[in-house]
């Protein structure tokens, strides 16, 4: 986690809006935002293999708006990696697309429906429009080849038409925007530090001026000061680029500073999906306030972090209706028996970006000011139903 504190919780609104007139397409942008650079519609990913499919990812909906940064926050095995990779055609068996749609967006020329793209197709499509940034760098790069021979390599293939004296320009420069000094391009990954290699995976992404990056989890293996440093200069490159970036992370913290927007998954499902000043602000679902709630105050008044009671589902066996309700504290009847849609019901303050997965905001749910009163995770069934 990293050091940025939270204050308590605000006070949360007391009425619906009345100004909510349908439920939105789930993970769809109801304001209306023109320019998309990747939709991701019902998407579901399953691992075969055991007796029963694994269900990694259900029924997930996304848009990432051009120049956008997206975070995916959530716990292990929460589907969010998995997301990622099939999004990226990375996805190897056993995992399987079992539904949806991802499609790309291009500045010019029609939609592409990157799930039905050829191998040849898919080999011109990453780097140049969508590049990914893994956590281990030094999985990332090939360990016996330099640097510089690995970029140069990428841009060979995709760039045909520069010549040697470019390349070397080029790669010069893509070192030194993530702050690689000339000297080190001949160097070979292990003879970098962990910062440095994960520079180089960055220069790597960049190489095409992509439109899209990917970034998994990709400052998690750094020390605390080397992560800070990386944040930033991913920050000042995309204000200096303007690619769109979807960032994977289980350090929520993280994303509230960096991110346009948040989604949070939960078991293989989205459970929140808001602006990030506004998911910090008024966070509304239970999971959602348990991972913002653990953040330690560095102002105010000293109060005890409850975290978040027992451990992430299996999912190999959920349970029935809402996956979280085995650790919600504000679990009523219709949680253990029906899953909850992703809809945009905000409340009063809320943009109509603001969706969630949690009953209590459903028409048929307790009206949401009992989320005022944080009840005890060993009495999560206090409501009734209705
Ligand atoms: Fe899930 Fe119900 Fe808790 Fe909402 S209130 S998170 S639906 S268990």
């Amino acid at each position: 986690m990293s050091g940025l504190a939270r204050e308590a919780l605000p006070p949360r609104a007391a009425t619906a809006t009345a100004t909510t007139t349908a439920a939105p397409v789930p993970g769809a942008r109801p304001g209306g935002t023109p320019d998309v650079a990747l939709e991701v519609a019902h998407l579901s990913v399953d691992y075969i293999g055991g007796p029963e499919p694994l269900h990694a990812v259900d029924d997930v909906s996304l848009t990432l708006c051009r120049g956008e940064m997206l975070g995916l926050a959530g716990e292990s095995g929460s589907g969010k990696s998995t997301l990622a990779y099939a999004i990226t055609r990375l996805l190897r068996p056993p995992g399987q697309v079992t539904a949806g749609d991802v499609r790309y967006y291009p500045r010019s020329g029609a939609p592409v429906d990157v799930l039905g793209m050829s191998a040849d197709e898919l080999r011109q499509f990453r780097w140049a429009e969508l590049s990914i940034v893994f956590q281990s760098a030094m999985n990332a790069l090939n360990p016996v080849m330099p640097v510089r021979a690995q970029i140069d390599d990428v841009l060979r293939t995709h760039m045909p038409g520069l010549n040697r004296n470019d390349r070397a320009e080029r790669i010069a420069a893509l070192l030194g925007m993530v702050g690689i000094p000339a000297a080190r391009s001949r160097a070979y990954p292990h003879e970098l530090s962990g910062g440095m290699r994960q520079r180089v995976t960055i220069a790597l992404a960049l190489a095409l001026e992509p439109e899209i990056i990917v970034m998994d989890e990709p400052t998690t293996a750094l020390d605390v000061v080397i992560q800070r440093q990386i944040l930033a200069e991913i920050g000042r490159l995309r204000a200096q680029l303007g690619f769109a970036v979807i960032f994977i992370t289980h350090d929520l913290s993280l994303l509230i500073e960096m991110a346009d927007t948040i989604a949070i998954m939960y078991a293989g499902r989205l459970a929140e999906l808001a602006p990030a000043g506004e998911l910090y602000r008024a966070p509304r679902h239970p999971y959602s306030r348990g991972l913002l709630d653990s953040f330690p105050a560095l102002h105010g008044p000293q109060r005890s972090s409850e975290g978040i009671p027992g451990s992430p589902p299996d999912l190999r066996g959920l349970p029935p209706g809402c996956a979280f309700h085995p650790r919600c504290g504000w679990a009523f009847e219709r949680c253990r028996q029906l899953v909850p849609p992703l809809t945009g019901q905000p409340l009063e303050e809320d943009s109509l970006d603001h969706q969630v997965a949690c009953h209590l905001y459903g028409d048929a749910g307790p009206h949401p000011a009992t989320l005022e009163v944080r009840p005890s995770h060993s009495d999560n069934a206090g409501h009734r139903d209705g």
